[in-house]
């Protein structure tokens, strides 16, 4: 393998609106001794040579015989303090990504791990694990959503030993509930040919695809909206951007049509667009009534999550992602657009299915405390 093989398929995914949002997901490629995985933070699309870090594998194993913290936060300090501590010499500056150790323990040099939103229609619905079984008969294996880092790294790990011990073989494509899916190959070209393969399957079973087409808009009065719901970030310094298409002019239909986009369903749904987004019902022909009620509901909201939500959609409006920055805004909105498409995948594996509440604690938890850090949620 050659650094630029690895930086060229990274970038192959990476700049694929079909299988990466907003930079998410990780590459690497590994040998006897090392292991070159993606930096944490850096999207898949921008990928350089540089953007890999050299770990040591042997170093990486040991964390396997060690006996940590039930505690979480401990656990998870102790294992990312073991990890950083077997990146290879010269590398100290640069910070692995979180699911490293995930990676280690696949026996492919190639891994591709990814957040497709039709691969998240399975991963994300109410008969994902059943469907999993019948779509791919033994060649995947399937994940309960945990959180991420150690515990997942443990779970894969106890999964895969179960796998081989019943077929002879590791399996290939691994997909994580409530996440996305892992594919390991020894080549790149069988990398791809392994996506191919998904979705193709996906594509056979999923009969509607979302209508992101344009519906009417009420460009005024979203217009208008922008720089108070803008302002509701707190310093004003807040920006705001409007989305409506037919998909999202049915779910703000009313409370209940906004039901399978009302919660997280990945980590990073939440990292980028929060966790719960905010539904205000209002008459919208009626701006200065929108005003007040958007003002009232914003307020009861943050207090009671404890945070400024990311997304709030205005009923027979439309969408707005909001942000400390244009940028982070627009991610939001992006994250949000993509939590509609799984929506709508999920509807044929049998409706939606979010993140259990615990997992969906420990994100926002992470996100305060580690994400500043650098480290992403995978
Ligand atoms: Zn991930």
């Amino acid at each position: 393998m050659s650094i630029e093989e690895l930086t060229a398929i990274s970038r192959y995914y990476g700049s694929n609106p079909d299988y990466v949002i907003a930079g998410g997901g990780n590459t690497s490629f590994k040998d006897q001794s090392a292991l070159y995985i993606k930096g944490s933070g850096i999207a898949l699309a921008d990928c350089t040579p540089e953007s890999f870090v050299r770990m040591d594998r042997q170093v990486l194993q040991r964390i396997w015989a060690k006996t940590y913290p039930a505690s979480s936060d401990e656990r998870e300090d102790e294992v990312l303090a073991d990890m950083m501590a077997a990146r290879k010499p010269g590398e100290e500056r640069k910070r692995p990504s979180v699911e490293t150790l995930l990676h280690d323990i696949l026996p492919f040099a190639w891994v591709v791990h990814t957040h497709p939103a039709q691969v998240n229609g399975l991963t994300c619905s109410q008969r994902g694990e059943t469907e999993t079984k019948e779509l791919f008969a033994g060649e995947a294996v399937w994940i309960p959503a945990v959180n991420p880092g150690y515990i997942l790294s443990q779970k894969v790990k106890q999964a895969m030993d179960a796998y081989r011990a019943a077929r002879g073989r590791p399996p290939a494509i691994i997909f994580l509930q409530n996440h996305g899916v892992f594919v390991s190959s020894d080549s790149p070209a069988g990398i791809q040919e392994l996506y191919r393969y998904i979705m193709e399957k996906l594509a056979s079973k999923i009969n509607r695809q979302p209508d992101v087409s344009g519906g009417l808009s009420r460009w005024g009065i979203s217009g208008e909206l922008i720089p108070v719901l803008a302002d509701s970030t707190g310093d004003g310094s807040g920006k705001a951007v409007f989305l409506r298409n037919r998909e999202i002019a049915a779910l703000v239909k009313d409370r209940a049509s906004f039901y399978p986009v009302s919660s997280a369903f990945t980590p990073d749904h939440i990292v980028y667009a929060g966790s719960d987004p905010l539904f205000i019902e209002t008459d919208s022909d009626n701006f200065e009534t929108a005003i007040s009620d958007i003002r009232r509901l914003w307020k009861i909201h943050a207090g009671r999550a404890g945070r400024i939500p990311k997304i709030a959609a205005v009923q027979s409006m439309g969408v707005f992602g909001i942000g400390s920055s244009d940028k982070a805004a627009a991610l939001a909105l992006e994250l949000f657009t993509d939590a509609v498409k799984v929506a709508v995948y999920t509807e044929s594996f049998g409706g939606p299915r979010f993140m259990p509440q615990d997992q969906i604690d420990f994100i926002n938890n992470w996100e305060v405390e580690r994400y500043r850090s650098g480290i992403s949620a995978g």
